[in-house]
Parts: C-alpha cells; structure tokens; sequence
C-alpha cells in the first residue's frame, strides 16, 4: 500500500500547479491502491471523497507546493479513519484490571497475551496469565513456555477444567495475591462457531473484564473485518489487537477495521519476537502507509539505547532533514543492540520502501558491508555525502573492501531517505526553521 501512494504522490509531485483534473487522477490511483490492499470498500468510498473535497478547494489548486497539501490531506484523513488519539488500556480503579483476549484461531492470542504482560510488567504492573484454552495441550505449555520467558506466572488448571471456573479462580487469586492486571487467553476455533462464541460470553459474564480485546490477523483482511464485526456483536469488544502488521497487507486491514467495527485499536503486533507489540498512534501508521516511515516509534526504541537529550538532537535533525551518514553510523550501531535488523530498517523513511521495492532482504552481513563503506569514508565525506565525488567513492570501495556500485547504491538510498525525511519534517510541522504546512 505504501509503496503504491508513493508513486501517485511522486508523479503529482513533480507538477508546478495542479488542476482539478490532475487531483482526480490521483484520487483514482488511491482509490485502486486502497481497493488493492483489501480496504473495505465503503471506507474507500467515503475516504476519497473526503479528500477530494478538500483536495479540489482553492488553497490547494493555488498552492505553491500542491502535491505535499494533498499529502497533507490524505494523512489527516487516514488519521481520522484510524481513530485520531490513541486509545490506552483501560486500568481499573480498583486493581486487579481484568483482560480477556478473544479471536479465531492464530490471530495470535496466547502470543499476544504474553506480549501485553510484557510490557505491563516493564510499567511496573503485576501481570498474570491465566490459560483458559483447554482444548489443546500445547496451548498451555506455549502460554507457560512464555510465561517462563518474561517471568509472569501462569494461572492453569490443566485440560479438564472448565474454562469459565478457570477465569473465576484465576481472578480470585490475584485479588488474594496482589497481581494488578489478570489477562485471560481464551480459545479460538478455524472460523466463528456458535459453542466458541457461547463460551467467551460465560466467561466474560462471569469475570466481567475490564477490556475484551479482540486479536485479529491483519494479513486476513476483509475476513478479520467480518470476525471482528461479529465478535463485537456478541461481547461488546473495547479494543482491537492487530497482529502480523509485518505482513505485506497491513494498512488496508488497519484502515477497514477501525472504521467499520468503530472500536479503538490499541496494540499492534509487528513479529513473532516476544518485543515485537508496539501500543497504536494512528497518525504513525498514517505516516507509515504514506511511506515515511515511522520515525517516532524507531526514535521512541532508541531511547532505551540513548539518552534523552541525543534522541531530541537526532529527532530535530531528521525533521529538518540535516540527517547524515555519521548519524546514520550512529543509528546503525544502537539499532543492532535493539533487535532484528530488517523490522528496524523498516522504519527508517525510504529505506524500508526502498528495500521492499527492489525486494532487498538486509542480512547482517551486507549490514557489516554498509558499516564498513560509512566507516572508510572521512568525517567530512560523513557529515556532507554531497562531496562523495567518484574518485572518493572509488577509495571508499576499496577501503571497506565494496564494490563502487555498492557505495553507489548506499549514497542513493541514503539521498533519498534524506529527501524522505526532510518531507516528513515538513509535514510533521516543520521544526529546525523549516516552514510547517498545516
Ligand atoms: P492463537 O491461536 O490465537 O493463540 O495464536 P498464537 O498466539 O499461537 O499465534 C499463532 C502464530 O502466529 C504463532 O506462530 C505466532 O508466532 C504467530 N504470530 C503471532 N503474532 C504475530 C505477529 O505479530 N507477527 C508475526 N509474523 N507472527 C505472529
Ligand atoms: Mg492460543
């Protein structure tokens, strides 16, 4: 999806002014993009014409820069259709908070239970897991197998309980033990059936959660949009986990599923990885589905590795578009203590678009190559790549043991990140002097 309104936007890019007929074409290529990434087609509907009402308007035919209004525009729309704020887990005044945790079989429940404990635990809470699905050994023993990884404890009762006795006794124990946050992994079937479904809602009348989140797979689509409808019908869902948004479909699902369930997505699941769960900000995946990548969350990891006051020098040279290969160099060396390497790169503007557009996998070995090149180049070739000269790249090559196409290739993809960049600055607001749009 991404890649596909990048292409519309750079082709509208490089007119001087548009005309109305110019916005309709690129309307049209959204729309198809949209429709392709399997977002529902009413949202489609109404999310086109919401922009090209705006679209049309005067200021932006008129505008100096109308390409990036009508990027503009489109981001504020998808933010709108994504929820606006985010919407955080529901704490109960009085503790413990009750999570149950619905949905179909391998939209990644029991893995997402584990997850959230996680990062709860990380807040200071006292998480426990309870393994209510007893249709299946191996569910148990994957949810205590986590358990054991994060060090929650699990609450279980074996196979032959009773799910909703289960629930009841799990949260009777953490009122007597001290545990803050009791989440329920329920079971799941293939497709909705009617015992599944009868199931949950005993359990969530008999423990009255707090938050029923549904986890729902992005790579599924318009189906995930169907379950989802159902399960809110059925229970009175408060929230929305989507998991595998590393999977290729993941915007269009996001986009269909907020709108037409109407229910706040609060956590995303980005890999199999017990850290790969970020909470939701619909106006980073906004950005993400228009291609810029999602410089906050990536910023937001590096301040576990830096402090404070480099993450605010970095995040106000990236939206100014001053970015350079020695913060690159930087960023690289804090990324490979932070986690896999491609799911970061990803969130780089241009790089992860670039990478997925030429199908490039980044292994940690090229990796140690593009270290190596930034490494042979001088601190001034560094800090201004615009001097890298063929000569120098030649030397650059040879002393980092490349070949001149690679260091060719690494100067392309880091202009471009840069221009990336520097265009998300000014849609972000523009600090660093750079004039804001909105
Ligand atoms: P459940 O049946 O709903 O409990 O699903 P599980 O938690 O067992 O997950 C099913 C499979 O999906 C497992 O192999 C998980 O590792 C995988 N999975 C879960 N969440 C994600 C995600 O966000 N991304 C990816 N790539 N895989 C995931
Ligand atoms: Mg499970």
């Amino acid at each position: 999806l991404s890649d596909r309104l990048t292409a519309v936007f750079q082709r509208i890019g490089n007119k001087g002014r548009l005309t109305e007929q110019d916005v309709d074409e690129a309307m049209r290529e959204v729309r198809r993009a949209l429709l392709e990434a399997d977002v529902n087609y009413k949202v489609v509907r109404d999310f086109v014409s919401a922009v090209r009402e705006r679209a049309v308007g005067e200021e932006v035919l008129k505008a100096l820069t109308p390409a990036q209004q009508v990027i503009s525009i489109v981001r504020d729309e998808l933010i709108k259709i994504l929820g606006e704020e985010r919407v955080p887990l529901q704490l109960a005044q009085v503790p413990p908070t009750i999570v149950m945790v619905v949905g179909l079989q391998g939209s990644g429940k029991t893995t997402h239970v584990a997850k959230i404990a996680n990062l709860l635990k990380k807040e200071g809470r006292r998480p426990l897991m309870v393994a209510a699905d007893v249709y299946r050994p191996a569910a148990i023993d994957q949810l205590q197998t986590l358990g054991g990884q994060i060090d929650v404890p699990v609450y279980s009762e074996g196979t032959k309980a009773n799910p909703v006795d289960i629930a009841k006794n799990a949260v009777k124990l953490a009122r007597d033990r001290g545990y803050t946050v009791v989440l329920i992994d329920t079971a799941g079937r293939l497709q909705i059936d009617e015992p599944m479904m009868q199931e949950v809602e005993r359990i969530a009348e008999a423990v009255k959660p707090h938050e029923i989140l549904l986890v729902a797979d992005a790579m599924t689509g318009q189906e995930a949009v169907n379950v989802a409808q159902e399960f809110h019908r059925r229970l009175a869902l408060t929230g929305l986990v989507l998991t595998k948004m590393d999977g290729d479909a993941r915007g269009g699902a996001a986009l269909s599923i907020r709108s037409v369930v109407g229910v706040p997505i609060k956590y995303i699941g980005t890999g199999e990885r017990i850290d790969a769960v970020e909470p939701f900000y619909p106006d980073r995946l906004a950005s993400r589905i228009l291609g810029m990548g999602d410089v906050l969350t990536l910023i937001e990891r590096a301040q576990a590795e830096i402090t404070e006051e480099e993450s605010r020098a970095l995040e106000e040279k990236v939206l100014a578009g001053q970015f350079n290969f020695e913060d690159f160099l930087n960023q690289l060396q804090q990324i490979k203590r932070m986690g896999p390497l491609t799911q970061l790169l990803e969130m780089i503007p241009g790089i992860g678009q670039a990478l997925r557009q030429q199908q490039v996998q980044i292994s940690d070995d090229e990796f140690k190559h593009i270290e190596a090149m930034i490494f042979s180049m001088t601190p001034e070739e560094r800090r201004n790549p615009d001097i890298l000269k063929p000569s120098r790249r030649k030397r650059i090559a040879a002393g980092s043991g490349t070949s001149v196409a690679q260091v060719n290739q690494l100067v392309n993809q880091f202009k471009q990140m840069q221009k990336m960049m520097a265009q998300f600055g000014e849609l972000a607001g523009g600090t660093g002097g750079r004039r804001g749009l909105r």
